[in-house]
């Protein structure tokens, strides 16, 4: 995400090893990871169950070739999260990365249609701002157009609803209704008869930063795509795996996605891994067909990695940590008010669910949202990173002004007040680098 001639002149500092909440790099220096990375590490760094299970799969075995061999822990996992997804999930495909995953989404939808014989529903229907990945598929469906760059172009053409609201005043700016005709009148104005799915995130994360609808909006998506015969994709890549407080944010509305892409959390970032979630619809049409061409990758349902998911789902569940989100998704939500309140000038209204909470950032000197060209983001999590505090830049020009705050969800009283005193400290450096001279 670093362009080469940045990465040049200001090296990244190199981490070295990381335990709990901290990352440490090779000066010595400590970092509170407060957006777990890139709203991927769930369960702290150096958790020993984890390693134990690595350690143990790893001596028994690391690798057999999917077209070859099934593996136990791959078949475990995929039972594991069938049983955590909504009702109606039955499957689950394993890849690499989330952006693989949006791949196969892509792909699974298509031949769903194609299957169904209605080949002509090919188009994805996303939203203006998104993000689903960086492959040249998974790219097209993403509305941002920073990452889009010179490549947008090249891609295919980007086929949009109706955006959230981003304005400080939170979820309830978003008509729940008014968005129901809007993306029906989307799907209308492109003809139902193309569109083969809609895939939304449930929170904006890297566009928009932790942009929350109001609840009741996966329902609708659902019901839409009910009305208009589309499959519904849900890229739970950020929200998957516990990160809002419930294993998927589709629970909090009740909702069954057809389609379900998981990364990030599900490995708590131990090592690389992603999962494709299928409704019994989807995989009864894909399973009768004979239009499949093949899909997968070398490194698909790889053990080490589906071993080190099951570690993980296993900590989450045996430790309670959903409940620990909840609550200490509160205590934080109000930890970062308090400090907006004692900088109104210079942060918006906190936003999200669970531990993935975001706001804005403001001009410190001129006020309101700052020019796109200061890129207010990157040089806000710079600050807190000087200061010792990891959080995530998020936002797209004109709006690229968002940071997202996403520690893991184990962290605890004393980790959370050590956040919210850098996240402070940070913001009265960021006003003082912008004070006229
Ligand atoms: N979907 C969402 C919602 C994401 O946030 C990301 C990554 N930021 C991706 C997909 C792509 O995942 P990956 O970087 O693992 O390819």
């Amino acid at each position: 995400m670093t362009a080469l001639l940045n990465f040049r002149s200001t090296p990244l500092p190199t981490a070295d090893y990381a335990r709990g909440c901290y990352i440490y790099d090779t000066q010595g220096k400590s970092y509170l990871d407060g957006s777990g990375g890139a709203m991927t590490v769930s369960l702290g760094h150096a958790v020993p169950e984890v390693i134990e299970a690595i350690q143990a799969q790893s001596e028994r075995l690391c690798f057999s070739y999917r077209t070859q061999f099934a593996n136990t822990p791959a078949l475990e996992l995929a039972e594991e999260l069938v049983s955590l997804a909504p009702v109606g999930i039955s499957h689950a495909f394993f890849v690499n990365s989330g952006s693989e995953a949006s791949e196969l989404a892509i792909r699974s939808s298509i031949q769903y249609w194609r299957e169904r014989e209605q080949p002509d529903k090919t188009l994805i229907l996303g939203r203006d701002i998104s993000y689903h990945g960086m492959t040249m598929g998974a790219l097209s469906l993403s509305g941002h157009t920073a990452r889009r760059g010179d490549y947008a172009n090249l891609l295919h053409p980007l086929a949009v609803g109706p955006s959230l609201s981003r304005v400080a005043e939170g979820p309830e700016a978003t008509d729940v209704e008014a968005d129901r005709r809007a993306w029906s009148q989307a799907i209308e104005s492109i003809g139902a008869e193309k569109v083969a799915a809609l895939i939304i995130e449930p929170i904006v994360g890297a566009a928009g930063g932790a942009l929350t609808p109001p609840s009741g909006y996966m329902r609708m998506l659902r019901e839409v795509c009910d009305v208009y015969g589309i499959l519904f994709i849900a890229d739970e890549v950020i929200t998957g795996m516990g990160r809002t407080g419930r294993w998927f944010a589709c629970d909090h509305d009740g909702v069954t996605p057809d389609v379900i892409t998981v990364a990030k959390g599900l490995t708590s970032g131990y090592t690389p891994l992603g999962a494709v979630l299928y409704s019994d619809t989807l995989v009864e049409a894909m399973s009768k067909g004979s239009r499949s061409a093949p899909f997968g990758h070398t490194f698909s349902g790889n053990p080490l990695s589906a071993a080190t998911a099951l570690a993980v789902v296993r900590y989450l569940k045996s430790h309670d940590v959903l409940d620990n989100v909840s609550a200490r998704g509160n205590q934080l939500r109000e930890g970062l008010q308090q400090i907006q309140a004692r900088h109104p000038g210079l942060m918006g209204n906190v936003r999200g669910r669970g531990l993935l909470l975001g706001f804005d950032l403001f001009d410190p000197v001129r006020g309101g949202t700052p020019t796109p060209s200061l890129n207010a983001n990157t040089v806000f999590a710079d600050t807190c990173q000087a200061e010792g505090l990891i959080i995530y830049p998020a936002g797209i020009a004109p709006a690229n002004n968002a940071a997202i705050i996403s520690p893991p969800l184990t962290i605890g009283d004393a980790d959370i007040a050590v956040l919210l005193q850098r996240l402070d400290a940070s913001l009265q450096r960021f006003s003082l680098l912008f004070s006229p001279t």
